[in-house]
């Protein structure tokens, strides 16, 4: 994702749709990418690299619905947004949409501003993402000092997953468990045994059993974790993960008969996160090999779990094993690669014979020792890793080889000739590309004060000479994969760095976009009709006057063709400027079309505000030059109109002021014209201006939809008919939306309104009410058809 353009993911079964969307999308900066199915899409989902899906709900073989909930089912890398587009209304089908796993929807026909909207939430929501990558990468961390078996994490993680998923649906509800419950206990329960971080090595790594006295300390894991999320806490007092995360760590140890630790609580003073986490991490402890023990078939586990039934596990949870067996068997499948430098390692150094299983193909470790006895041992007790062994005998050369073959691990001598160990090890530190290498310090020292110091200086760990080969061993390969990590670490930090810098510049641009005019930094279309509206009903509770001024710049055409776009543009620039000058600080001035602008003035009289305009139309005519010759200069029509008790709403006060500009233009240009309260023509069946708006303002794609709606609408009533004789009411109700959809696309509100009555009685299973309706909608669809090809000579003119 650190690519400029944010892919989104279009599925629909309708071209038309791809063709709306994309226009939509690219401007806004983002890489639409479209397919016609939902297996198609899966397909490209699980690839990892999309995360945003826009898709239509009425699809042929695989719905919306479905897809929702086969991403929802398929694990797919990283989480994947869904935004359904819906031509359904009422609450009813949001929830069945959100059940499905839908994260948002969209109405049809598609709304610019409202996609903006729900781009930005899916941006902030696929920011938190990044919160559950830091986290996952803050357990890998702590698991990368213990000796659990690669891949723990993920298996105790989706082991959670699967468990509480599978509680019976009364215990769900009466945990209040709900999807976010799920999400957060998934992004969390990696960080149960993060107070092994805490742990000394010498107890972690011990490669096997551990005294009583060492299990003692092993543990105090649970308390240090949740201290140091609880100091996490008290920063974000409102975090709900961090506060989960915390009970988790402080609990998964505890057991259900009270007999656990840390505390020794039982039953329900356990928090059911705690229960779930104990049952996933004792599971996977017993399925996973250990150095001192081989793994236990899922039937062994189960045994002992069905065993602990109420003693140390919670009845529920058991129960919710039992349920959710095969899909526990399989994740354990899905995730038991062995870590390549794991556990083979241990076992190998333990059977004392050489020559096992390997270390580590193909990571570097450099061994800095002046002494050829020590040089000798450590060499051939490290070929055994398969790491590429390098040799220095001075840290001088040690440098020259750290800057050429750039080692994961180093082991150095503390004490030698010249420089010494430290020293070399405060020089890789001082070098940031460097700071990723594990260092090992061999010493005879004890003195914990020397020890310390040199902690401070950067070294990782100590060997005390002479050494133990399984315990030389064993550090090495914490080592390896701490700095394995912290590698990848440094890198994801990076990459989280500049993803969240791209997101936010994303989202004010997006803000930004949302209400001003790119050209004229004016307010756009949308945001006058939003600001239009509070006036205009602020106007009707108060009573107070409200006009408003529509101004259309006269002959612009002649301008753009004479002197080119780019004057046109600049024009229109200066013309921005001029009526913002003449407007006070309650006016608004915004640019609603091409060459036309909005001006709404609260608190002004039909008369004021037509001495306002006549001020702009003479200030304009006098001042609107954009070449220092004057040699291009324009003029602006205008009409205004007050809102009148008589509207009924803001579109007919815009209508009337439209109607006056229209005088004005006739008139001969370059004057104002306030219009009368007339009332309002009856309506046209469809609304061009409308049709242009949902197309986003592009003409041509305007006149191929109104083009596609003469061709298929007619069709599409006929086909209603067929379902209805056939008694396919289901058909028929999938044909009553696609024409609803079809017909508000044209805002041929009738027609529209009559197929949602149709679907509505098509979901309730009403036909006998169908037919009547029927033939209206076919009556009012022909009306439609009918004007728009008569008129088509008209709106090719625009
Ligand atoms: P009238 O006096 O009847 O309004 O004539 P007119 O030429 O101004 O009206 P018409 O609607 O025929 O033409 C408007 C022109 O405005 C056509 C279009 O190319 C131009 N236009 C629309 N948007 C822009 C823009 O953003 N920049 C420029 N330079 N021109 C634009
Ligand atoms: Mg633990
Ligand atoms: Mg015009
Ligand atoms: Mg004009």
């Amino acid at each position: 994702m650190v690519n400029d353009k944010t892919p989104v993911l279009i599925v629909d079964d309708d071209r038309v749709m791809h063709t709306i969307l994309k226009k939509m999308l690219e401007p806004l900066g983002y890489a639409p990418i479209a397919t016609r199915s939902g297996a198609e899409a899966l397909e490209l989902l699980k690839r990892g690299d999309v995360h945003l899906v826009i898709t239509d709900w009425e699809m042929p073989v695989m719905d919306g619905l479905e897809l929702c909930r086969a991403i929802r089912s398929e694990d797919l890398p990283g989480y994947v947004y869904v935004i359904m587009l819906t031509g359904r209304e009422g609450a009813q089908s949001r929830i069945e949409g959100l059940d499905a796993g839908a994260d948002d929807f969209l109405n049809k026909p598609l709304n610019a501003g409202e996609l903006m909207v729900c781009l930005k939430t899916a941006h902030r929501i696929l920011g938190l993402e990044t919160r559950d990558v830091a986290l996952f990468a803050l357990a890998k961390l702590a698991e990368s000092r213990d000796q659990e078996t690669g891949d723990h994490i993920e298996r105790v993680q989706n082991y959670t997953r699967v468990l509480v998923r599978h509680l019976a649906p009364d215990v769900k509800t009466r945990h209040g468990i709900d999807e976010q419950f799920i999400r957060l206990i998934y992004q969390t329960s990696p960080l149960h045994d993060l107070g092994k971080v805490a742990i000394p090595d010498a107890i972690l790594l011990k490669p096997g059993k551990l005294t009583p006295a060492e299990y003692e300390i092993m543990k105090a894991h649970a308390e240090l974790g949740a201290q140091t999320l609880d100091a996490a806490l008290r920063r974000f007092p409102q975090a709900r993960f961090l506060q989960m995360a915390r009970d988790i760590a402080a609990t998964h140890h505890e057991k259900f008969d009270g007999s656990g630790y840390p505390s020794g609580l039982s039953g329900e003073q356990i928090p059911l996160c705690g229960r779930i986490v104990a049952l996933a991490d004792v599971y996977d402890a017993l399925t996973s090999r250990r150095v001192y023990k081989e793994a236990m078939s899922h039937e062994q586990a189960k045994s002992i779990i069905l065993h602990n039934r109420g003693k140390h596990f919670d009845p529920d949870v058991v129960d919710a094993f039992l349920a959710a067996e095969s899909l526990l068997v399989e994740v354990h499948k899905r995730f038991n690669r062995e870590d390549p430098v794991w556990p083979a390692t241990l076992l190998a150094a333990n059977a004392a014979n050489a020559g096992g299983e390997e270390l580590g193909e193909g990571y570097k470790i450099l061994v800095v020792e002046d002494d050829p006895f020590m040089r000798k041992q450590l060499l051939a007790l490290l070929a055994r890793t398969g790491c590429t062994v390098l040799c220095a005998t001075n840290v001088d050369e040690a440098r020259r080889m750290v800057a050429e073959e750039s080692p994961k691990l180093v082991i150095s001598d503390w004490e030698m000739p010249g420089e010494d160990g430290l020293d070399f090890c405060k020089h890789l530190r001082r070098q940031q590309t460097l700071s990723s290498v594990h260092f090992i310090m061999l010493t005879v020292h004890s003195d914990q004060q020397l020890l310390l110091n040199a902690y401070k200086a950067g070294v990782d760990d100590f060997v005390s000479k002479p050494f133990n080969a399984d315990e030389l061993l064993a550090r090495v390969q914490a080592g390896l994969r701490r700095a394995t990590l912290h590698g990848e670490l440094l890198k994801k930090t990076n990459d989280l760095r500049s993803i969240n810098m791209q997101l936010a510049s994303m989202n004010a641009r997006l803000d930004r976009l949302a209400v001003t005019d790119e050209l004229t930094g004016l307010y756009n279309r949308r945001h006058a009709m939003f600001k239009l509206e509070e006036h205009w009903e602020l106007s009707r509770r108060t009573g107070e006057p409200l006009s408003v001024i529509i101004a259309d710049v006269d002959y612009f055409k002649r301008i753009n063709d004479t002197h080119g776009h780019g004057v046109g543009d600049m024009m229109l620039h200066r013309l921005a400027t001029l009526l913002r000058e003449q407007a006070g600080n309650s006016d608004t001035v915004c640019r609603i079309g091409g060459e036309e602008f909005l001006i709404i003035l609260p608190g002004h009289t039909i008369e004021q505000a037509h001495a306002f305009a006549e001020r702009c139309r003479a200030e304009i005519e006098r001042r609107a030059s954009v070449t220092r010759d004057r040699a291009v200069q324009a003029t602006i029509s205008a009409g205004v109109a007050a809102r009148v008790p008589a509207m009924l709403q803001f579109s007919e006060l815009l209508r009337a002021a439209d109607q006056a500009l229209y005088a004005a233009k006739r008139a001969g240009r370059n004057r104002v014209h306030s219009g009368d309260a007339a009332p309002a023509p009856p309506p046209l069946p469809i609304d061009i201006q409308r049709v242009r708006e949902k197309c986003g303002g592009d003409q041509s794609f305007a006149a191929a939809v109104i083009q596609r709606f003469c061709q298929q609408a007619g069709h599409e009533v006929e086909r209603i008919a067929e379902s209805l004789a056939s008694g396919q009411l289901d058909a028929l109700q999938r044909r009553a939306q696609n024409l609803r959809s079809m017909t508000a696309y044209l805002s041929a509100d009738q027609a529209s309104d009559l197929s949602r009555r149709i679907e509505q009685l098509a979901r309730d299973r009403r036909a006998d009410e169908i037919g009547a309706l029927t033939d209206q909608l076919r009556h009012e669809i022909a009306g439609v058809v009918d004007w728009i090809t008569q008129n088509v000579e008209a709106m090719a003119a625009g």
